[in-house]
């Protein structure tokens, strides 16, 4: 099968390295002749989850078939290839919906297990792989196995959360929900401070099956950690007859990067004050389309140019529940305090941990920042929080993640060693390796 070389990097487009890239056409074509590989399905992990330095990638867009679709119960059986966008526009006419949803549809269903992504629905239904009742792989020493919670259930939840290093994952099946239409029914409610964000986050009079905060990232003393808490779910039929129903929006485009200084904190702190007001303003209920509500980004194709050519980080951890208040605050002190500007900060609630061993979700709350690389200085003040999280008792999500050290991914993931000892029986070699993989001492030294 053809190679071809060329340098790559994940959605923060840094780093960026050089791997050999293969495309297989077919599940039949999935084979391993590296000696070390790694799957990458879109590309939507922001660091080197999906990279290989100077090692072999194998992108799996087109082995994307829908396989099997159980219209009555609503089971979905596709290659790992096929994008949560083509899912979509399959399922959500039928009256059915993705179980869980990270912010874009442009990923691979295989990149949803691997990273066992979470949706703003984790504090009631858990992460991705919860929903998943069986996947189909390809092992180091080529065997084709099924997985599943009953069936190989080691393996399974080795996978889950697994970043691709235990193998590559060919199908997935999926259980998915039922839907009366494609609306969502939605409520913002807009907090001044972090006490009242926190305060309207575990309010159970307002909670809904999906809910998120907006924060204003620049807003410090007082009103740190203002924001806008959106909550929503599902429309009934009664909430959106059909001539009610909203429309999605036209789709935009970011032609080229912008320059380093476009994002600074006086344009940040700017937009922030008028998206508090514009998004806090809105009191009643309101519809909005599924595409909107769940994928607001994907409207704007190459978004990530916004950050400049050097690339940005996207930060983002967790903080159990008992901790949750005092260390978002901690992290939201430090981050104001350096001024260097967060486009998006966004805080969801977290459920249960799920059984994935690598899973990132505990219970407890998740912040995300997106922070534009300007010089050094932005590693320095990744490790500070780095601290406060571990302080805290969280950890930072692996899918997000180009800087983290081995040592920090060792305290921030206890269930490490159990994992390490599944991932040494199916690939003792360690041939499913990774850029993050080796930079986090994940899986051993070779491969
Ligand atoms: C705008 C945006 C919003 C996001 N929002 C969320 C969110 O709300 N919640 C959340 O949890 N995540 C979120 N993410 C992160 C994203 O969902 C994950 O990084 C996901 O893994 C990306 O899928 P992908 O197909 O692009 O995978 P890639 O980036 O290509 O790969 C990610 C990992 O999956 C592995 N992998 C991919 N395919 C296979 C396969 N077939 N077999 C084995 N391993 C495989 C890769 O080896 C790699 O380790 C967001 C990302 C973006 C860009």
């Amino acid at each position: 099968m053809p190679v071809l070389t060329t340098s790559i990097s994940g959605w923060g487009r840094y780093p960026v390295q050089t791997c050999e890239l293969e495309r297989p056409e077919r599940y039949a074509d999935l084979r391993l002749d590296a000696a070390c590989l790694i799957a990458r399905g879109q590309g939507r992990s922001y660091g080197d989850a999906a990279l290989n330095e100077n090692g072999r990638v194998l992108l799996t867009g087109r082995v994307n078939r829908l396989l099997d679709f159980d219209m009555e119960q609503g089971i979905l059986r596709a290659e790992a290839g096929a994008t949560l966008a083509e899912i979509l526009a399959a399922i959500v006419p039928q009256g059915w919906f993705l179980p869980v949803t990270p912010g874009t549809k442009f990923v691979s269903l295989g990149g949803c297990v691997a990273a066992d992504v979470h949706g703003k629905n984790h504090h009631h239904d858990g992460s991705f792989g919860a929903h998943v009742l069986a996947l189909e792989m390809i092992l180091a020493d080529g065997s084709r196995v099924t997985c599943s919670p009953a069936e190989n259930g080691e393996l399974f939840w080795a996978t889950v959360g697994g970043m691709g290093l235990t193998g590559i994952i060919g199908e997935v099946t999926l259980k998915l929900i039922p839907i009366k239409n494609s609306s969502m029914m939605v409520r913002h409610h807009s907090a001044g401070s972090l006490e009242q964000l926190f305060g309207l986050m575990q309010d159970a009079a307002i909670d809904d099956r999906y809910t998120v905060a907006w924060i204003d990232s620049m807003a410090s003393g007082s009103r740190l950690g203002r924001g806008v808490v959106m909550c929503g779910h599902h429309a009934s039929m009664q909430e959106a007859p059909l001539d009610s129903r909203a429309k999605p929006a036209r789709a935009r485009n970011i032609p080229r990067d912008f320059p380093a200084w476009a994002l600074n904190p006086l344009s940040i702190g700017a937009f922030n004050a008028l998206y508090y007001q514009r998004e806090g303003g809105k009191r009643e209920p309101f519809l909005s389309d599924y595409l909107p509500y769940f994928y607001p980004l994907d409207a704007i194709a190459n978004w990530n140019r916004m950050y400049g050519k050097q690339g940005f980080v996207q930060y983002q951890c967790v903080i159990p529940d008992a901790t949750a208040f005092d260390g978002i605050k901690a992290l939201l002190q430090e981050l104001s305090g350096s001024r260097r500007p967060s486009f998006l900060a966004v805080l969801k609630r977290l459920g249960a941990q799920g059984k994935g061993l690598l899973s990132f979700p505990m219970a407890g709350y998740t912040l995300a920042l997106d922070l534009p690389i300007r010089d050094d200085g932005l590693f320095t003040l990744l490790n500070k929080l780095d601290e406060i999280v571990l302080q805290h008792g969280g950890r930072v999500y692996l899918a997000k993640d180009a800087r983290l050290s081995a040592e920090t991914f060792r305290a921030m993931y206890p269930r490490y060693e159990q994992w390490l000892a599944i991932k040494n029986k199916f690939d003792p070699q360690n041939r499913f390796s990774s850029s993050l993989s080796r930079r986090l001492g994940i899986g051993g030294t070779h491969g």
